[in-house]
């Protein structure tokens, strides 16, 4: 029997563990560090000679779990290996890679269409020598005279589709032109998630997500990843870097992320097939001027994104004659949709990019690339498409 030990220290010491069976569900582990059988053991585990878990800012079961899960959805029907890491968030994940692969005085070649806290995080990144070059990433010739000019970009860095007008770059071709400039291709795939497109079947060297978007999908957990497919680069280099900068998950959000991926397919086939209603519906509007959608014939890359995606996704966004005032009009009278500052969630969500998500980009970069005023987002959600339509048929009439 076990000595009999004081009420202040049992109060202490960890409670003994009844498990005897496996449970069914994944576990929340909310430890910050892991015990050691003997000291030999400990020196081993810390020498990388036998596996298991130090300390959570390095690992841990339950964000670990996920992180693979994530790593086998990324590259699913292929052979391809590959590798998850999951941070605490999206931007966590794309600060982690340039922190991680590139030194002073390298460039990143980058799109100014993008997500607003990517290219403001990517602007922040000069202060340490590291500058960005932004061109168009939909146009070939652009991309390689960017690249011939500039020998020291190592990283190009495209959102597909872009967010919020749309914009889809051939993933293949960047890839392909980043490898022969010896550089570095990672893909912000938040939108499409591994179902829909799979960057690094098409090449790429990095897929990145907010996984607080789509893959989680039930908006509340904030949480990112990274899946590489050099399982040296992505240890050595990557990892190492989130550890030394603690940007790891929180197992309490591993585990949330964890019960939204399990309905990922479920929530996609619906988001993608309400969208695809709700742009064809936009389309007709006689007071819409625009419709920014992958899956409408009339998009500019509707080819390249029929070419990589399995399917348009939910996200679209779309302009109205009357521009700004219409717009706002327009949204103050939605009724059944919410006026909310993210996306990838179950609810349909209205944004408006220029005064919300993209105000801190510079007005003239953002007409550049079609983030004008009038620009409304729409994240359509998996509600019945009937409720979808009537509230935006209704607020239009309210113009
Ligand atoms: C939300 C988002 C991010 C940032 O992710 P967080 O989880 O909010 O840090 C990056 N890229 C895209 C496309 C996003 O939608």
């Amino acid at each position: 029997m076990k000595k009999a030990i004081r009420p202040s220290s049992l109060c202490v010491h960890e409670a003994h563990d009844p498990r005897s069976t496996q449970p069914h569900v994944l576990p929340i582990y909310p430890t910050a560090s892991y015990v050691f059988e003997s000291i030999d053991q400990g020196i081993d585990i810390f020498a990388g000679r036998q596996k298991g878990h130090v300390y959570s800012r390095y690992g841990n079961p339950t964000v670990e779990a996920i992180a693979d899960k994530l790593a086998r959805l990324e590259v699913h029907g292929s052979e391809i290996p590959a590798q998850g890491i999951l941070l605490s968030s999206g931007m966590a994940a794309f600060t982690t890679l340039v922190m991680a692969l590139l030194n002073s005085g390298d460039k990143v070649l980058s799109q100014a269409n993008i997500y607003g806290g990517t290219t403001e995080l990517l602007g922040a990144f000069a202060k340490l020598g590291i500058e960005t070059v932004w061109t168009d990433l939909t146009d070939a010739r652009a991309v390689e005279a960017a690249l011939q000019k500039h020998s020291e970009i190592r990283l190009v860095l495209v959102e597909s589709p872009a967010n919020p007008a749309m914009q889809c770059a051939d993933i293949a071709m960047l890839a392909r032109l980043a490898r022969h400039y010896k550089a570095y291709s990672a893909v912000d795939n938040t939108f499409a998630t591994p179902l829909l497109q799979q960057p690094l079947l098409l090449g790429a060297d990095f897929s990145l997500y907010s996984t607080t978007k789509y893959l989680n999908g039930h908006g509340n957990a904030i949480a990112g990843a990274i899946i590489g497919k050099d399982a040296e680069l992505m240890q050595k280099k990557i990892w190492k870097t989130m550890c030394l900068n603690g940007t790891n998950a929180s197992p309490w959000e591993a585990w949330l992320t964890a019960n939204g991926i399990k309905t990922l397919p479920l929530r996609m086939k619906q988001h993608c097939e309400n969208a695809m209603a709700v742009a064809h519906f936009l389309e007709k509007h006689p007071q819409v001027s625009r419709v920014n959608y992958p899956g409408l014939l009339t998009h500019p890359q509707h080819d390249i994104a029929k070419k990589q995606m399995s399917s348009f996704g939910g996200m679209l966004s779309f302009e109205l004659h009357g521009g700004l005032e219409a717009g706002i009009k327009w949204m103050n009278a939605l009724r059944f949709i919410p006026l909310v500052p993210t996306l990838g969630e179950l609810e349909t969500m209205a944004l408006h990019p220029a005064s919300m998500s993209h105000r801190n980009i510079p007005p003239e970069i953002r007409k550049q690339n079609g983030i004008t005023d009038g620009l409304i987002r729409l994240s359509v959600g998996i509600e019945a498409v009937e409720d979808i339509l009537e509230d935006i048929e209704q607020a239009l009439e309210k113009i």
